[in-house]
């Protein structure tokens, strides 16, 4: 698994957007494209689901949509099945950045285009190009949130905190992670922040696959261990379910809601931000990352040269060309102005 630090292995600068896979030639206008999508456990990928089959026909193209249920080789057979119906560009959301390198190989041999989408693949050189929010960027935002939540709910510190991480699998888990603690750490080392349990490495705050579950046990062993006679003042958040997941976990022990952050604009937690529960969450809009996508495939299509890409991230073999898009950061405050777009959320915020 690739540890990106801070900046560290990107270069930000305009690249030409991974024009070495394939003949550079392009391919029919109706040909098959497909995606993979990790799971359909949260919100983004089933919205991931629904934008991509209407929007690939839209676009003219045959469109191949699967989600892998969070297995690992049922993701490679359902490349390698994409690979043999033809398709000429495929969408990977992997569910472990790692463990890909063989399937993409014989997509990359039999010229197929290969786009990363919302995860970078790592460990090959099968990788045209990746699609995502910077995902430093979206940890720092959600420190920065933990933070500015409790300078407004709780006034001074110090305070006493908890930190939680993603799938370890994930190649966005750690970044998350290392993005919120770029900021977080300075606190803990001044004192205005204090991680009762001491859990502080990615490694103990991790959430196997991202589930839910596993979080809130986790929780409710530390509230446990730690708080029968304190006050957990906020915890950190890598996604909406975990967050709500921890709420539910500090409500059942008689705690008061923590501040807490996320990440996805959930529709759950857009509800529970509106009535003061949740602090924050991060939006990163599943529909621009389509667009986005859709936007270089039809280059490919083409034989276009795609749109440049914003910076490259090495994923220990190949700069990957990155197209990172701007996550923003969502409070009951601005949830009306950063939702004016998009209908079905701002619906959640009347009354
Ligand atoms: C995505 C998040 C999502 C998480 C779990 C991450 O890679 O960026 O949007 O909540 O996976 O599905």
């Amino acid at each position: 698994l690739l540890l990106a630090a801070c900046g560290g292995g990107r270069t930000a600068e305009g690249t030409g957007g991974g024009d070495d896979a394939g003949d550079g030639g392009g391919f029919d206008a109706d040909a098959t494209v497909g995606v993979s999508l990790p799971w359909l456990g949260t919100q983004n990928w089933a919205e991931a689901q629904d934008l991509f089959t209407a929007q690939l026909k839209e676009a003219g193209f045959t469109a191949l949509v699967q989600a892998a249920d969070n297995k690992v080789p049922q993701q490679q057979q359902q490349i390698e099945a994409m690979v043999q119906q033809g398709a000429k560009a495929i969408v990977v959301g992997p569910i472990d950045g790692t463990q890909l390198g063989s399937a993409l190989k014989a997509a990359k041999d039999a010229g197929v285009r290969i786009i990363g989408y919302d995860r970078l693949i790592e460990n090959t050189d099968a990788v045209d190009a990746v699609v995502q929010f910077g995902s430093i960027r979206t940890g720092e935002l959600q420190g920065q949130s933990l933070l500015d939540g409790l300078a407004e709910r709780k006034g001074e510190g110090p305070y006493n905190i908890e930190l939680f991480g993603g799938g370890p699998a994930d190649p966005n888990a750690p970044n998350f992670f290392t993005g919120a603690m770029s900021v977080l750490q300075p606190k803990i080392d001044d004192g205005t922040v204090v991680v009762v349990s001491g859990q502080v490495d990615f490694q103990q705050a991790a959430t196997q696959d991202w589930d839910n579950g596993k979080a809130q046990s986790r929780m409710d062993s530390i509230l446990a261990a730690n708080y029968s006679d304190k006050q957990i003042d906020g915890v950190l958040s890598p996604n909406d379910g975990i967050a709500r997941a921890i709420i539910t976990s500090c409500t059942a022990a008689g705690q008061d809601v923590p501040v807490v952050d996320g990440l996805d604009a959930e529709t759950e937690s857009i509800t529970s931000i509106w009535k003061g529960d949740q602090y924050s969450t991060v939006h990163k809009p599943t529909k621009d990352l389509v667009a986005k996508t859709i936007e270089i495939i039809s280059a490919y299509q083409k034989g276009e040269e795609p749109p440049a890409a914003d910076e490259t991230e090495n994923n220990g073999t190949i700069d990957v060309p990155i197209y990172a898009l701007d996550p923003v950061v969502v409070t009951k405050e601005n949830a009306k102005e950063v939702f004016a777009d998009d209908p079905d959320r701002l619906a959640l915020l009347d009354g």
